[in-house]
């Protein structure tokens, strides 16, 4: 980007200006308290013996001496001043493109979540603007048809409702939250009672075997991440599967696990399904599966937020397992 380069350019001056401030105020301390010193320590040797019986002389050739001296020393300062220079520009450079690199990432995954949000919301829009304008050319356009338009149009509404909610989500994820102690059975518990009405239209059984683990939690962000993950193990399973939600303990983590018997991810897909928008091809041209590839992402926000790591392991065909682990909280 544009502005990088100048800004990059702007420090690496600044940070040179710094160094070859500090390298010729060195040089020039240096150079005097030399130049000071140079007559004290002259040696005595014969020529200087036979010049002190004329002391003018003494005093001119003490001068030339020193001038010489001076005059070695201040060329020899200003060819290391010049090599310090390049070597300054040079440091100056790596270290203004260290400072500045976490910024333009930053940057760039800004411009391109901005970018990813406005195509996912153009797409609901242009469909309600085009099946409008259609119905607006049609004089015969009878009540019926007017009701299928609008239960289309409300439809997409709901769409463009869902995907607000989500980056309302993930921005405001980013704040920070209470966490209090909290039994990790009664999360899963609030979860999957969520989640009951749409596991039960596609005949899919949810078993929870969540112990009652004591964690620091906010309870409605950790279920609002576990009803995410049962979501997404819904959406992908097939009719009549089963998914089972299942805690463990062990070194001092409580860990746990929502099992599905869905589609599965493929490996080249699973290191990009916790980036924002990403979605696999096989859910992208699945008509009946809805989403916007920003609710692994929410997922993930939330268990770090608990000081948590979520993981994932898939078999393509055979199914999905998400694992949360979070510090348990040891009782006395
Ligand atoms: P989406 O809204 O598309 O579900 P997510 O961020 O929740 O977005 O998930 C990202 C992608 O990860 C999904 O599009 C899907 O391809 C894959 N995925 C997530 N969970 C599962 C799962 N349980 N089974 C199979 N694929 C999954």
């Amino acid at each position: 980007m544009k502005i990088f380069r100048s800004a990059t350019f702007k420090l690496t001056a600044f940070y040179t200006a710094i160094l070859m401030v500090i390298c010729i105020g060195f040089s020039v301390v240096l150079y005097r308290t030399s130049v000071d010193s140079l007559g004290e320590g002259m040696p005595l040797g014969a020529d200087w013996r036979q010049a002190i019986a004329r002391p003018s002389e003494f005093d001119q050739l003490r001068q030339v001496y020193i001038d010489d001296a001076s005059h070695r020393l201040a060329s020899k300062l200003v060819g290391i001043n010049l090599v310090m220079l390049a070597f300054a520009a040079g440091v100056s450079y790596y270290l203004a493109r260290r400072t500045l690199e976490p910024i333009e990432k930053a940057m760039e995954a800004q411009g391109r979540f901005t970018s990813d949000a406005s195509h996912e919301l153009r797409t609901p829009l242009a469909v309600m603007q085009s099946e409008i304008e259609v119905a607006l050319r049609d004089d015969g356009l009878g009540k019926s048809d007017l009701r299928k338009l609008l239960q289309s149009n409300l439809e997409e509404v709901e769409k463009l409702r869902g995907l607000s909610d989500r980056l309302l989500r993930l921005s405001s994820a980013e704040k920070t939250i209470d966490l209090v102690p909290a039994s990790l059975e009664d999360i899963a518990i609030a979860a999957t009672t969520r989640v009951v009405a749409q596991a039960q239209a596609k005949n899919i059984t949810v078993d929870n075997l969540v112990k009652p683990l004591q964690i620091q939690a906010d309870p409605a962000s950790l279920a609002d991440a576990l009803v995410i993950l049962l979501d997404n193990a819904i959406k992908y399973s097939p009719e009549g599967s089963k998914i089972t939600l299942d805690s463990s303990q062990n070194d001092g983590q409580a860990v746990v696990r929502v099992v599905d018997e869905g589609i599965g991810i493929k490996a080249s897909d699973l290191p990009h399904i916790f980036d924002r928008f990403y979605r696999a091809d096989t859910s992208r041209t699945s008509q009946n599966v809805t989403g916007y590839g920003l609710g692994l992402p929410i997922a993930q926000q939330i268990v770090e937020q608990h000081s948590g790591l979520i993981s994932v392991t898939s078999l393509p065909g055979r199914g999905t397992t998400f694992t949360l682990s979070f510090p348990v909280v040891t009782q006395r």
